[in-house]
């Protein structure tokens, strides 16, 4: 079984058509959260995502700012100025269906968590340390996590006790081996300084992880986010992955 994982979307509809037609066949699709915020097309993202196939979903945080069920003062100008747009312009059935997602799920070998699986909505694994302090949490061989925007992969060996950075290539597929802890990227807006949609193949049968990067077409969304009055930030940011 091939799954989609996908994270991040960030209200960014042509990166997500791009990457559905980009990733070919998969038989189920895992979400990671942050449908929305930041980009111009919330309801559209929202409506494309429940349509896929063998939806896995989580909510992230700027889902729940979006939903007004945390303060916007926890985010910085630009974010605030995104989420209260986004309370505005998304309807009441879209609303709903962000209020429903859980912010854990647990699926055979895998735990899925926004950001991380201690603290799913808040926490950032950037580096070995804070893998390290997951992995001691951790009841799965596997963790899938997004909220970075980086595509991550962090692995410690049963007989090791130190966490180690894993680097991950485009189209090169990793084996999974307990323990590891794997984030796919952003869709909708990505922070390497690549500003190609990202998102993975997780293979269930082979184990394998393969990282995907695409172009879409960026300056389409970037008409969009102008357009909507939104921050002009979050329209130059795209251009080159910050
Ligand atoms: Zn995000």
């Amino acid at each position: 079984m091939k799954v989609l994982v996908i994270s991040d979307i960030h209200a960014n509809l042509t990166a997500l058509e791009t990457v559905l037609e980009d990733a070919g066949d998969y038989d189920a699709v895992w979400c990671l959260g942050d449908l929305v915020g930041y980009g111009p097309d919330p309801n559209e993202c929202i409506e494309v995502v429940q349509t896929l196939p063998n939806l896995k979903c989580l909510i992230g945080n700027h889902d729940q700012a979006a939903l007004g069920l945390i303060p916007l003062e926890r985010f910085n100008m630009d974010a605030h100025q995104a989420a209260a747009w986004t309370q505005n312009v998304l309807t009441e059935e879209n609303s709903g269906f962000l209020y429903d997602l859980p912010e854990l799920i647990e699926v055979e070998r895998f735990v899925l968590s926004h950001g991380s699986p201690r603290n799913p909505m808040w926490e950032y694994i950037l580096d070995p340390f804070v893998a390290d302090r997951n992995f001691d949490f951790m009841q799965h061989d596997f963790a899938l996590v997004g909220h970075s925007h980086l595509p991550l992969i962090f692995s410690r060996k049963p007989e090791e006790d130190v966490a180690i950075n894993i680097p991950v290539l485009a189209q090169q597929p990793v084996t999974l081996e307990p323990q590891m802890i794997l984030n796919p990227g952003s869709v909708g807006q990505p922070r390497d300084l690549d500003r190609r949609a990202s998102y993975a193949i997780l293979d269930l049968a082979e184990l394998t992880w393969q990282l995907h990067r695409v172009e879409y077409n960026f300056s389409s969304v970037q008409l969009r986010i102008l357009e909507a009055g939104l921050p002009e930030r979050q329209a130059l940011r795209l251009s080159a992955g910050w």
